[in-house]
């Protein structure tokens, strides 16, 4: 039976929810204080589709990593003391869920995530849309021999889950990729990874929605929630109640302060980047990389280089912090020496914040705030990635279907 799906947030998730919800059926709305020319984390991204992202950020040395960083103005990761209880909070869980246990037990479960998505963008692209998807893999590079034996232990874990991972020393590297030059001790090679361009991927999913019936409200903010009983009958907005049968909550860094009043406790810090992209750059590397030491993620996209880094943890103030942007481009010309830091002058950071869960797991599932809610955000470095098993899974629950993973880890009630 066709129901009306209120989808609250336009981002990756949020459109990949109606795309899938569309195809069931269902009338569809998305609600999104944005203009519909918009911006945001969605857009800027390095557009990389991760199956070798299997390990989640609160994992073991993370902690320990996040306080020698947090004294180093271009470190690529950091936390911003300050006097926050929501904060403070978020990262007593963070360290208890850093731990090898935690990863075990969550790596399955984002592989299998992940290699779904990917299976779905595989699809996408055979269907005719073009958002830009290269499957030629991804490298992650090695500056020292230590980062390489870190990453070929990496490369072992990866095998035994069943995603391939190949370990090459600094020849084999260049043979990988001879359109770029690297000072490099070594990579690892992830070929299931893929790259896209995450501005043609979006526009790519609003056409699909609109052409399918979809409807959008932008510039419309969230202003509450009309319920009666357990049940949710409206979305209160600042274009009026907007009705509906069933609604999903897609808004990202935001989404935790949107559910308090529902009584439900989705913890959640923003976790700022930027990326910088060059258009004409003196090389351009065919394959997408990590540099491992630095955390700098490189993306060829559309005959630019896009170089992405950091996770600040440091609110959702829309600031430009200069000394972590050069903190990026200092690692480039070391790994890509054909590369000068001067090369990016003039060029604006973009910045986005990742909705940082503490146990680095996306909240996506049925909640006991409400019977005809579904939560689906909380995607941290991976909400590109993991965006279209996220809108299928969330299209599962709103149809009341079992759905086709197992979500128990990623339980909207999991800090309630
Ligand atoms: C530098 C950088 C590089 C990255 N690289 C990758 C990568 O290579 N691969 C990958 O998988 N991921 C990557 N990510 C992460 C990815 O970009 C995010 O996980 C993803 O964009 C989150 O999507 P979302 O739909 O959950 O949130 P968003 O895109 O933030 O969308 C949320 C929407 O909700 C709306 N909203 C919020 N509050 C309200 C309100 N009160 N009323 C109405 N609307 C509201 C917002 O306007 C927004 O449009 C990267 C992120 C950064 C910063």
């Amino acid at each position: 039976m066709s129901k009306h799906i209120v989808i609250l947030g336009g981002g990756i998730i949020g459109l990949a929810t109606a795309d899938a919800c569309l195809k069931r059926g269902h009338r569809v709305t998305i609600v999104d204080r944005s203009p519909e020319k918009r911006d945001g984390c969605s857009f800027g991204n390095a557009g990389m589709i991760v199956p070798s992202h299997f390990v989640p950020l609160a994992a073991p040395g993370m902690v320990a990593l996040g306080f020698k960083w947090m004294w180093n103005p271009e470190s690529p990761f950091y936390i911003k003391p300050r006097l926050d209880f929501g904060l403070v909070s978020w990262g007593l869980k963070f360290m208890a869920a850093a731990t090898h246990k935690h990863v075990d037990q969550a790596s399955p479960v984002l592989r299998d995530l992940n290699l779904a998505s990917r299976a779905i963008y595989d699809d996408l692209a055979d269907s005719g849309e073009d958002f830009g998807l290269v499957k030629k893999g991804l490298l992650m590079l090695c500056k020292t021999q230590h980062g390489l034996d870190e990453e070929a232990a990496v490369a072992v874990k990866s095998r035994s889950l069943g995603v391939p991972a190949e370990v090459f020393d600094a020849a084999g590297t260049a043979k990988l990729d001879p359109t770029i030059t690297m000072d490099v001790a070594g990579s690892v090679w992830f070929p299931k990874d893929c790259h896209l361009d995450p501005n043609r991927l979006i526009s790519a999913y609003q056409r699909r929605i609109l052409e399918g019936g979809g409807a959008f409200l932008w510039n419309t903010s969230f202003e509450g929630w009309k319920r009666e009983g357990n049940k949710l009958v409206a979305l209160k907005t600042s274009a009026g109640d907007i009705e509906g049968d069933e609604f999903v909550l897609c808004a990202g860094a935001w989404s935790d302060d949107l559910v308090k009043d529902l009584g439900l406790r989705i913890p959640m810090q923003a976790g700022k980047g930027y990326s910088l992209t060059l258009q004409n750059p003196v090389e351009l590397p065919t394959l997408c990389s990590v540099f491992t030491e630095a955390r700098v993620a490189i993306t060829p996209i559309n005959g630019a280089l896009r170089v992405g880094g950091t996770m600040e943890i440091s609110g959702k103030k829309e600031h430009i912090e200069p000394r972590r942007v050069q903190g990026i481009l200092k690692a480039l010309p070391k790994y890509f020496p054909r590369f000068k830091v001067t090369d990016f002058d003039g060029i604006k950071p973009w910045q986005g914040f990742r909705p940082c869960s503490p146990d680095g797991m996306p909240y996506l599932g049925r909640t006991k705030a409400a019977s005809n809610f579904v939560v689906a955000t909380g995607h941290s470095m991976m909400g590109i990635s993991l965006g279209p098993v996220s809108g299928e899974l969330a299209a599962q629950l709103v149809d009341h279907e079992s759905p086709s993973h197992d979500l128990t880890m990623l339980s909207p009630d999991r800090y309630a």
